[in-house]
């Protein structure tokens, strides 16, 4: 359906018209061989989207042979058991079993947004989808309690997937770039088809064929639109995209690569991205005494200590993760924690296996009723637990939220009144250990008078837990590697202001002197409306610590308002509006939420913040390769243009014949610029700062570097021409051979002219490049074959130059690469293209950021 293709129909049908049997035959070659490049190039960018939608698989808890596991939902069958959290998505239609205050969020099927609560209950059969409470459906995610299901539908039989059915026909959407490739392909289309038509009309003029006018025209028009560029754009991005995903980041939209150039700002939560969130406990703070845990657990005197056992036991029964039997190898360092779940439960109950008291033991003995979920605004959970004779409820959370709802604390002898002294005495001893970077949690339990009782009211305070949570080792050097590609990372944490400000510390975030703001002071902050003393604050703080979701979706937008593009971190249910906002969602492929995942641009899927920075660079390559091939390709075309459009203005014969045009174009111009695509990019990308947001793919610069470079190029091929023609007297015939080998072999040395303009002129991106020297090889071995290979040197109307004609080529074809090295080292190309841009309005009109 290619344009390109029905012009090229055109000129084979013409050739037969005209007795031209081997050229008809010559253009069709020329069809099939575009034909099998495109195929090629769209085949390979869809199998690498493919291989990325497969990584992007989605994970189902369920429970099989009695043992909880991990399975890809695509494994899942009919009769498995699923288990369901806050923050799940669910992955098969489900039958609920049980149900701990469970809400689902089914807008996806019933576009209801408001959560639903589900139970086990029955329902009549005929009761409407949306009113199905004990159905857990396919593409729901879970906001709140827990549950588990029985699969009774997967895949296609679900009702999303009845709906997905119906769906199917809806084309993928282009990303912006793309479009933007597409419309300035498009313009081009228009601008080279007058171009040629006018060239073609001055020759009929002049008095030449028009048979071979109408086929130069033709010729022209395919070598010039550069009709490749969505294709081979969607191929550079999805190699690029591959790339990343086995540095362990995934992007599920190709236009985030775009912004990714772009992002100013890099808003990272703490624990998990910057920390290892390997957690260990390495401290029970109790009423009246410190309990260090080393590798081998608690010293042997306080074992059996009530204290100590009760605070064990809190942070077995309130808890989700599952400790597993393995015993960590220790080998390599202190022991860690292997299991499901939470790292910080996980570790929890590895302390209490370490001192003597095995989590299944103590979980059974009390059996979990109910659970009341994380509360991210309270910072606390708790579980509800049937002992021998009473109901117990157990509670974890940051100590501000949890000390301030206790009213007794445990000591030596029992359970006591909590003073105002003693609750300030334990505020302060977990502000020190935060101030130490650990992560702290203060324990508590009540007596629960029945199944519906506050959990937060009343408690009893067992103590506090000091977790370790060492910073990951590679983080530092990321930091300073964003800061000196002109990223401001700022820490968003839910975490205790002091844990946070040393873990900033030892990352280096805020280079030296840095301010840390607490959410509480932001609860009512509206980015519309804050005051200017306010903003000034808010936007130099480098941590934000005991954030809640709702102040992340806020700060995005201030910070949007102030004109950052801003690339955050999420990992929880609550997060999905923030990393709907940001302008790159990063979700954590390990700890994050499905919903999350399903909201964020890209998953890291070693939730690791290096990755992150990673990706970044990989993002700016891709950008970078994408202006390369696409100035590359530009400047080529336009070479074959001027030359045979000034050759013919000013009455000379035509330096090129149609057939050679069309083997330039498919030779000489496409295998560098595929190359060009796949560079891995110059060292300094990262030193340079975010390109602004509204600059163009191809800006004054690069539309200066294509006049200049396809100048060159025209003058080295008429130059070569001319001499051959005119001062040496060849026959025309030989002085179209020199035009040739000219062309082809300028166009090819015209990749050096691509490097970065800072980097050196032997050792840059483009020399490194393998797939540079394996393009040339095989361009030049094709040249050389058209020159000495007589049945294609007869069907592209080559004759020998002789020696001297050779030579005079090869000499003409350098002189692109001298000049343009020189424009190159003095800079000449930014000063031309700024001189221009003032002048002309080069570039496309910047439009301001909407509102
Ligand atoms: P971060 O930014 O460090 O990931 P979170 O929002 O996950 O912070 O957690 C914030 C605080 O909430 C923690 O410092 C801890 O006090 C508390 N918290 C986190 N997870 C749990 C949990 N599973 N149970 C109880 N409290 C928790
Ligand atoms: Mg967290």
């Amino acid at each position: 359906r290619s344009f390109l293709v029905w012009l090229l129909v055109g000129a084979a049908a013409l050739s037969v018209l005209v007795g031209d049997a081997a050229e008809s035959v010559a253009i069709l070659i020329v069809i099939a061989i575009n034909t099998a490049i495109g195929f090629a190039t769209e085949l390979r960018a869809t199998r690498s989207m493919e291989a990325l939608r497969r990584m992007a698989s989605v994970r189902t808890r369920i429970r099989r042979d009695g043992r909880i596991q991990e399975v890809d939902a695509e494994e899942l069958t009919l009769g498995d058991v699923v288990l369901l959290d806050a923050g799940d998505v669910v992955t098969a239609d489900l039958r609920l079993a049980t149900s701990a205050a469970i809400y689902a969020d089914e807008s996806v099927l019933t576009g209801e947004s408001a959560p639903v609560s589900k139970n086990a209950a029955p329902m009549a059969a005929e009761a409407p989808l949306a009113e199905r409470a004990s159905m857990a459906y396919k593409g729901a995610s879970v906001t709140r309690g827990s549950g588990e299901g029985v699969v009774v539908a997967v895949g296609a039989n679900t009702e999303l997937g009845r709906i997905n059915q119906l769906a199917q026909a809806a084309a993928p959407l282009a990303s912006p770039l793309e479009r933007r490739l597409d419309r300035l392909g498009s313009r081009l289309i228009w601008l080279t088809v007058g171009l040629a038509a006018v060239t073609a009309l001055i020759g009929v003029v002049q008095g030449r064929g028009w048979i071979e006018m109408v086929e130069t025209a033709i010729a022209l028009a395919v070598a010039a639109v550069p009709e490749g560029l969505p294709v081979v754009a969607t191929l550079c991005l999805a190699r690029g995209m591959l790339r990343m995903a086995r540095k362990e980041a995934l992007l599920s939209r190709l236009s985030a690569v775009e912004t990714m150039g772009a992002t100013t700002l890099v808003l990272t939560d703490k624990t998990g991205t910057l920390t290892q969130n390997r957690m260990t406990v390495a401290r029970y703070l109790l009423d009246d005494f410190d309990v260090d845990l080393g590798p081998e657990g608690p010293p042997s005197g306080v074992v059996d200590d009530p204290r100590l056992i009760a605070a064990l036991e809190v942070g077995v029964l309130c808890s989700n993760a599952t400790l597993s039997d393995a015993s960590p190898d220790k080998a390599n360092g202190p022991p860690q924690p292997i299991g499901v779940g939470d790292p910080m439960e996980l570790a929890l109950l590895f302390a209490a296996r370490l001192s003597g008291r095995e989590p299944e033991a103590i979980a059974a003995a009390r059996p979990e009723i109910l659970e009341h979920a994380f509360d991210p605004d309270l910072k606390a959970m708790a579980t509800l637990n049937r002992g021998e004779d009473a109901l117990s409820l157990s509670v974890k959370g940051a100590p501000e939220s949890v000390v301030e709802r206790c009213a007794r604390e445990l000591s030596a002898d029992g359970p006591c009144a909590l003073t105002e002294e003693a609750r300030a005495a334990w505020l302060s001893r977990a502000r020190q250990a935060a101030g130490r970077g650990y992560r702290v949690l203060a324990l508590a339990y009540k007596t629960a008078r029945g199944e519906d009782d506050d959990p937060y009211e009343g408690l009893t305070l067992v103590g506090l837990a000091c977790l370790a949570d060492p910073l990951r080792l590679d983080v530092p050097r990321a930091i300073a590697d964003c800061h000196r590609a002109g990223l401001r990372v700022v820490m968003l944490t839910g975490d205790h202001a002091d844990t946070a400000a040393e873990i900033a510390r030892q990352a280096g975030i805020g280079e030296g002197a840095f301010s840390v703001i607490e959410g509480r002071a932001l609860s009512d902050f509206d980015p519309e409306a804050v005051g200017p003393a306010d903003r000034q604050r808010i936007l130099a703080a480098d941590v934000f610590a005991r954030v809640s979701p709702e102040i992340k979706l806020q700060l995005a937008r201030l910070y949007q308002r102030e004109g950052e593009i801003i690339a955050m971190t999420g990992d929880g249910v609550n997060d999905a509006p923030a990393l709907r906002q940001a302008d790159i969602g990063v979700a954590m492929g390990r700890r994050g939420s499905e919903v999350a995942r399903e909201a964020a641009d890209m998953v890291l899927t070693n939730d690791a913040f290096p990755t992150l920075v990673e990706a970044m660079r990989e993002g700016r390559v891709i950008f970078d390769n994408i202006r390369k091939f696409v100035v590359y390709l530009m400047s080529c075309n336009l070479s074959e243009v001027l030359v045979v459009g000034l050759a013919i203005g000013l009455g000379l014969p035509a330096p090129l014949a149609p057939l050679q045009i069309l083997f330039l174009n498919l030779v000489t111009d496409v295998l560098p610029a595929f190359a060009l695509g796949l560079s891995e990019g110059d060292a300094g990308v990262m030193k340079r700062p975010p390109r602004p947001p509204e600059e163009p793919i191809v800006d004054a610069r690069h539309w200066t570097l294509i006049a200049v470079l396809g100048g060159l190029i025209t003058i080295a091929t008429l130059g070569a021409f001319l001499v051959a023609y005119l001062s040496w007297e060849k026959p025309a015939e030989q002085a179209v051979t020199v035009a040739f080998v000219a062309l082809a072999l300028a166009q090819l040395w015209n990749v050096f002219n691509l490097r970065a303009p800072e980097s050196e002129i032997a050792d840059n991106e483009v020399t490194r490049n393998p797939y540079i020297w394996l393009a040339l090889a095989a361009c030049f071995g094709l040249t050389a074959l058209a020159l000495w290979w007589s049945p294609l040197a007869d069907l592209l109307s080559l004759p020998w130059p002789g020696r001297d004609g050779v030579w005079l080529a090869v000499a003409f074809s350098l002189l692109p690469l001298a000049l343009g090295q020189v424009l190159l080292a003095t800079g000449a190309v930014t000063r031309i293209a700024e001189f221009a841009s003032s002048r002309l309005a080069l570039s496309e009109t910047a439009s301001p950021p909407s509102a």
